[in-house]
């Protein structure tokens, strides 16, 4: 290999590497992006792309759990970024879809949780505000409308910011050590190096596993509805989400920590609820995605580990990565171009909230001890941590519960953190539970 250094390396060519390398690159930094696949071929190539600072009962929660300021710096970070997409996609006359449009959270059930919700969002200075009355087919007990929130189709936006960057495609990123960045071919070296993989492919150090695990949802693309304006979140267990892109309609759902789709039911639900709500609506495509969801309920963004000065990260997005994407690229230049964030501590990987981290710490802490136990036989083991994997009949994937690594029927590998496919041999005769 030639020309082996640059001053940054980003590792991973999906919405947060591609935002973090382009602002890098702004600021007069030799960027490189090294990408295992094709750009944007990971989960970003299924996101639903609204772009909101709404992200579930999110505000009054932080307040409880974590601090009033940190609510507030959050809440910022993500209405500056929703601000700078804008700024993004004018400045580069991008012809996106982006439009401003209303988001809402909404619930079928506890109308008083919605409403410290909206008190909560607009104490810290968020337009949000409590209302019954939503364009949705079904009557809501109540919803939080954040205004001014907005709504993309990625594609050309990606295919705009990626034409302006060096990316290496078919590029799998083997090991980090050090300053030097390892693939299958060859060996690389940065002054600075960002991992933005979407679920950490670093084990060690940052310790990404023990901080949180990754949940599934699942989408179908509808046609022959009526068109909804703003962009809708159910706050209630197993509720839906919408939203249009151009004559179809985005129904989002049936949610689940990954490996837990076992009775193989999560497209039917949402093809009842699209016969429901929306009858005589057709299904054109269906697809599903993974996010990963940190225990304290706020992304790692910043240093991989207090011993790792030149090693960054951005993951733990909670499916709201386009938001977070664009924070993460702002806190990132800042961070490495030396000028100081003002959102960085908020973010910060270091950090620890006991209070906010505890129960699903120890749901996490359970599902890894019993994935991990029981004898050598029965179902086949992720190439992760050795868990055990759960069979997803409506996907058919083998899929691990402790961490979120998905393999085909045949055990090639689907989605990290596992980095190598499972032994095939046998696979198809395993028990399938
Ligand atoms: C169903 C669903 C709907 C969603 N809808 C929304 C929404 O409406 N709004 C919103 O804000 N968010 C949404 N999200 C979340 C959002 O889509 C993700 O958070 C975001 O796309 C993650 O981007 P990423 O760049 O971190 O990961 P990815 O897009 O997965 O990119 C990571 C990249 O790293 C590459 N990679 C992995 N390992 C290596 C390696 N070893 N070497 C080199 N490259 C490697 C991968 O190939 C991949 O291309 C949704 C999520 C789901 C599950």
């Amino acid at each position: 290999m030639e020309n082996t250094h640059r001053d940054i390396i980003v590792v991973g060519a999906g919405m947060a590497g591609l935002l973090i390398a382009f602002y890098l690159q702004q600021q007069g930094r030799n960027v490189l992006v090294l990408e295992a696949a094709e750009i944007a071929s990971g989960q970003t190539e299924r996101t639903t792309a609204k772009i909101t600072s709404q992200h579930g009962i999110k505000y009054s929660w932080l307040i409880d759990k974590v601090g009033v300021e940190e609510a507030r710096l959050y809440a910022q970070a993500n209405e500056t970024a929703v601000r700078e997409y804008e700024k993004l996609v004018w400045e580069n006359g991008i012809d996106c879809g982006f439009e401003r449009v209303s988001s809402y959270l909404y619930t079928l059930q506890d109308a008083e949780l919605l409403e410290r919700e909206a008190k909560a969002a607009a104490f810290l200075g968020i337009d949000a505000a409590f209302t019954r009355e939503t364009e949705l087919p079904f009557e809501v007990k109540g919803a939080v409308c954040f205004r001014k929130q907005a709504q993309f189709d990625p594609p050309e936006l990606i295919r705009r910011i990626a034409r302006k960057l060096e990316i290496w495609e078919h590029t799998k990123v083997t090991a980090v050590k050090g300053n030097s960045v390892f693939t299958e071919a060859g060996e690389l070296t940065a002054d600075k190096i960002v991992i933005a993989t979407h679920y950490p492919v670093l084990n060690v150090p940052g310790f990404y596993f023990l901080r949180q695990h990754q949940e599934r949802s699942y989408v179908l693309a509808l046609s022959s509805c009526k068109p909804i304006q703003g962009i809708y979140y159910s706050a209630d267990k197993g509720g839906f989400s919408f939203r249009q892109t151009g004559e179809y309609l985005l129904l989002g759902g049936s949610a689940c920590r990954t490996g837990q789709n076992r009775d193989g039911k999560a497209f039917e639900r949402l093809s009842e609820a699209a016969g429901q709500y929306f009858p005589g609506a057709r299904e054109e495509v269906r697809w599903a995605a993974q996010d990963c969801m940190p225990h304290d309920g706020i992304p790692f963004i910043g240093r991989y580990s207090m011993f790792t000065p030149q090693l960054y990260v951005a993951t733990g997005f909670q499916k709201w990565g386009m938001s977070t994407s664009m924070v993460a690229a702002m806190i990132l230049r800042d961070e490495i171009c030396g000028m100081g964030n003002p959102y960085a501590e908020v973010f910060c990987p270091q950090r620890f909230h006991f209070r906010a981290s505890v129960g699903n710490l120890l749901t996490d802490v359970g599902m890894s001890v019993r994935g991990l136990a029981g004898g050598l036989f029965g179902r086949p083991r992720c190439s992760h941590m050795g868990c055990k994997l759960s069979w997803n009949p409506e996907e058919n994937s083998w899929d691990c519960p402790c961490h979120g690594s998905r393999f085909d029927k045949d055990g090639k590998l689907l989605d990290n953190p596992a980095k190598k496919s499972v032994e095939s041999k046998g696979l198809s005769q395993t028990e399938k539970l």
